[in-house]
C-alpha cells in the first residue's frame, strides 16, 4: 500500500484496526487548553469549532478533508530504498557563474546543508537545480518542487519531464487533473504539501517570498512536516525579503547570482507621473498619456500592462481597445477559466498587447516583451512585487529595447527599494563578470 509512503490521510478510530504495524497513527487534533490541528498547525480555543457531539473539528483545512478529535492522521513508513540509475537529458549548459551555484548547492546537499539561491529574475534557476535532482534521486531519495503559484508549477512540469523523462513525475494543484501516486518525483503547489508527512529527503520551494507563502504560518508548518526527519531544503528566490535572510542566516547557506542568463544587465523602471492614473479610463483626454507610451513600446515589443485589481483592468482594456483596433488584445486574471489559453496566445504572438493583474507578475517568460505598471504606488505593488514585474523584461532571446514603465503619480517606499535593488545587482553583476 504505496499510497501513504508519506502522505497523511485522515482515518476515523473504528477503521484503524485494519492497518498493520507499518503504519503511523497520530491524533488529529491534540486538547490541551486549547485545540492544535496535526496537519495544519492551527490552534483555536475550546470555545469555537465545536460539534453537536462535543468534539471539536479544525476550520482552516477543511477543503483538505475534515479532520476532528475523532479522526487520525495515518501515515505509512517508506521502505528505505537504494542507489538507482536516473535517466537525465538535459542538453544544455550552464554559464560559468550558474555553473558555481549549480556546484555550491550540491556539495551543500551531499553535506547535509540547507541552501538559500538567490538569484535574478531570468538568472535561469531551474537549470541550476538539475543537479542536486540527479543526485538526490540517483540515491533513491524523494523529492518535491512546490511553488506558492500554479502558473510557476505548470509552467515547471514540462521543463522537468523533458530532463527526466523516466521519473513519471507528478504535477499536483488544488483542481489539478493527475491523481495522487507513489512517486519519487513531484512538482506541486504548496498547499499540496499539507497531505505529506515526513516525506522527501529533499524539499525545493521555489519562490519562496510569493504571495500566499510569505508569513503564511499552516503553510510553514505544512513543509517542515513534508520533509523527513533528516531531510534538507533549498529555497529559492530572486528578491528574499530582510526578515527571510535574517531568518536563515544560521540554518542556510546562501547562494547569491546577480547575473542574468545572457549577461545582460536588469531593465532599470523607468518612472512616469501619471497624475490621474486611477480615473484614467474615463475619457479620451485622461486615457491620452497611456495610450502614447503604448503605441511607442509596441514598436519594438508586445505589452503587458499590469493592473491594481480586476475591475480596473476590465476598464482600461474596454478604453484601451477602441484606439487599437487592428491589434489584438486581451484582459487575464485569476478568476479568468482561459487563464492559461490567454497566456498562451500571448507567448504565442498572437496578442500583441496583455492587461493582467499580478497573476503575472513571476514564474511567467514571454520574448520580446515591455512592461507597463499601472499605478506603480498602489499598495498592493511590494518592491518584490516591482522587482519580479521589472523582471519579466528582456529574459529571453535576443535584445530588443524591453522596457519597463512605472506610471505613478506619488513616490513609494517599494518603489525605491525596488529601482534601488535592481541597480544593486547590476553593479555587482557587473563586478562578477569583471572579476
Ligand atoms: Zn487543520
Amino acid at each position: 500500500m504505496e499510497e501513504l509512503y508519506g502522505r497523511q490521510k485522515g482515518m476515523l478510530k473504528g477503521e484503524l484496526s485494519q492497518l498493520d504495524d507499518s503504519f503511523q497513527c497520530r491524533k488529529a487534533l491534540l486538547v490541551t487548553n486549547q485545540v492544535s490541528c496535526q496537519r495544519c498547525g492551527s490552534y483555536f480555543s475550546k470555545n469555537e469549532n465545536q460539534l453537536s457531539s462535543k468534539e471539536y473539528y479544525c476550520p482552516y483545512c477543511i477543503q483538505f478533508g475534515r479532520l476532528s478529535t475523532q479522526t487520525y492522521l495515518v501515515t505509512q513508513n517508506e521502505t528505505k530504498k537504494a542507489p538507482r540509475e536516473v535517466r537525465f537529458t538535459w542538453q544544455g549548459k550552464l554559464t560559468p557563474a550558474q555553473q558555481k551555484v549549480s556546484d555550491n548547492v550540491l556539495k551543500n546537499y551531499q553535506k547535509d546543508k540547507n541552501t538559500l539561491i538567490w538569484a535574478v529574475t531570468g538568472s535561469g534557476k531551474t537549470e541550476m537545480i538539475f543537479s542536486v535532482v540527479r543526485d538526490c534521486l540517483q540515491k533513491g531519495g524523494r523529492l518535491a518542487i512546490s511553488s506558492p503559484r500554479i502558473d510557476v508549477c505548470r509552467e515547471l512540469y514540462p521543463r522537468i519531464n523533458e530532463v527526466f523523462p523516466k521519473e513519471e513525475t507528478l504535477l499536483l494543484y488544488g483542481d489539478s487533473e493527475q491523481k495522487y501516486r507513489y512517486n519519487a518525483l513531484t512538482i506541486c503547489t504548496t498547499h499540496q504539501l499539507l497531505h505529506f508527512y515526513q516525506a522527501f529527503d529533499l524539499l525545493i520551494i521555489d519562490e519562496v517570498d510569493a504571495f500566499p507563502y510569505e508569513g503564511d504560518k499552516t503553510l510553514a508548518f505544512a513543509q517542515k512536516n513534508a520533509l523527513k526527519k533528516d531531510g534538507k531544503y533549498i529555497y529559492l528566490s530572486a528578491t528574499p525579503p530582510n526578515h527571510l535572510l535574517s531568518s536563515l542566516k544560521k540554518t542556510f547557506c546562501i547562494e547569491k547570482l546577480p547575473i542574468r542568463f545572457h549577461e545582460r544587465p536588469l531593465v532599470v523602471p523607468q518612472l512616469i507621473w501619471y497624475e490621474s492614473w486611477q480615473h484614467c479610463y474615463y475619457s479620451n483626454w485622461k486615457i491620452k498619456k497611456f495610450v502614447a507610451y503604448l503605441k511607442k513600446l509596441l514598436e519594438d515589443n508586445d505589452v503587458l500592462v499590469f493592473c491594481p485589481s480586476i475591475s480596473y483592468m476590465q476598464n482600461l482594456y474596454k478604453r484601451v481597445s477602441y484606439f487599437f483596433r487592428s491589434i489584438k488584445m486581451d484582459c487575464v486574471s485569476s478568476l479568468d477559466k482561459q487563464r492559461e489559453e490567454k497566456v498562451q496566445n500571448m507567448r504565442d504572438g498572437i496578442y500583441r498587447v496583455l492587461f493582467c493583474t499580478t497573476i503575472l507578475e513571476r514564474g511567467v517568460t514571454f520574448e520580446h516583451i515591455s512592461v507597463i505598471v499601472m499605478g506603480a504606488n498602489h499598495k498592493i505593488y511590494s518592491k518584490s512585487a516591482l522587482v519580479q514585474i521589472a523582471g519579466r523584461v528582456d529574459r529571453k532571446g535576443s535584445y530588443q529595447h524591453g522596457q519597463v514603465v512605472f506610471f505613478y503619480n506619488q513616490q513609494t517606499q517599494a518603489i525605491r527599494d525596488a529601482c534601488e535593488e535592481i541597480k544593486k545587482m547590476n553593479r555587482l553583476a557587473k563586478e562578477w563578470i569583471a572579476s
